[in-house]
């Protein structure tokens, strides 16, 4: 049973809109979700860390079934193994692919079976590497059709964005027996995608999901407020026993990852806090909605 969660909010009272610095986020409104104070500037920076962490590997590591954890300390990166070669969602930074390459390979796999690449949103920090991922190994680059704009925009170096396949909500990506469904979930980008498939591990099958970011910009446009509105409608009926996210904090890989060393369960696999992510940055987008001039 997941449990139905009850995010408090606290507003400053009489809080006013706090302007974005550059590229900072206001520190407040802050919200509490489950005894934790959030506010956009330490989601922010949970999400990123600091520059070290977003271009260090993490420990390369099986997460369920035939998912995989092949990221940085803060970006993630999931390398999905078939028998007909490999999914990579999330190539992150241009400059990270190197390291992503080295992971798959330290897990026994090679960089060039990757058939297809696929993303979570069309930001720097996760879909960068997507055009030197494709020159590595002539996998097949798939993108949501809402994302598709901000992906050609996205030139490392001069180099193109491919996009060999463009995705509807709903569509189906399936390699080597592994079947995985596109979900438009908007809001952070326009095409902003959460991934779901089910693995076998053991005896059982898991529903895994894939979220997209949902953390709002500092800007909440009319057509952004009414994605997210969609979006937390989306997100939370998806059957789910391991919540996984674009950035490890948002389901708490660190810790979980610690939790292995002591054998048992397998710690990915957390139904309860599938919606735990949801409501926290719900929470804020409601908080945000709430203080900004009407
Ligand atoms: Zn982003």
């Amino acid at each position: 049973m997941r449990k139905r969660l009850q995010a408090a909010v606290v507003l400053c009272a009489g809080a006013l809109v706090v302007q974005a610095q550059g590229n900072q986020p206001p520190d407040r409104p802050a919200v509490t979700v489950r005894g934790q104070t959030y506010t956009p500037r330490s989601i922010l920076a949970r999400n990123m860390g600091t520059e070290v962490d977003q271009t260090t590997a993490f420990v390369p590591h099986k997460v369920v079934g035939n998912i995989y954890y092949v990221g940085t300390r803060t970006l993630s990166s999931f390398l999905i193994a078939t028998p007909q070669g490999h999914i990579l969602i999330n190539t992150t930074y241009e400059r990270n692919v190197p390291t992503i390459e080295k992971s798959v390979g330290q897990l026994g796999f090679k960089f060039s079976d990757v058939k297809i690449v696929l993303g979570t949103h069309a930001h720097g920090d996760h879909q960068e590497g997507d055009a030197l991922t494709r020159q590595m190994t002539s996998a097949q680059v798939m993108a949501m059709a809402e994302d598709v704009p901000a992906l050609q925009a996205m030139k490392p170096g001069g180099k193109e964005h491919p996009v060999d396949r463009v995705l509807h909500d709903g569509d189906s990506v399936a390699l080597g027996g592994t079947t995985l469904v596109a979900h438009l979930t908007a809001g952070h980008t326009r095409g902003c995608t959460t991934w779901t498939t089910r693995v076998q591990e053991g005896a059982r099958t898991y529903n895994v999901v894939i979220h997209c970011s949902l953390r709002a910009p500092n800007m909440l446009t009319r057509e952004v407020v009414a994605e997210f509105n969609r979006t937390f409608t989306i997100v939370r009926p998806l059957p789910c026993d391991v919540p996984l996210g674009d950035h490890p904090a948002q389901y708490n890989m660190q810790a979980k990852h610690a939790k292995l060393a002591s054998g048992g369960a397998n710690p990915f696999v957390d139904p309860d806090n599938c919606d735990l992510e949801t409501d926290i940055q719900e929470a804020m987008f409601r908080a945000a909605l709430a203080d900004q001039p009407k």
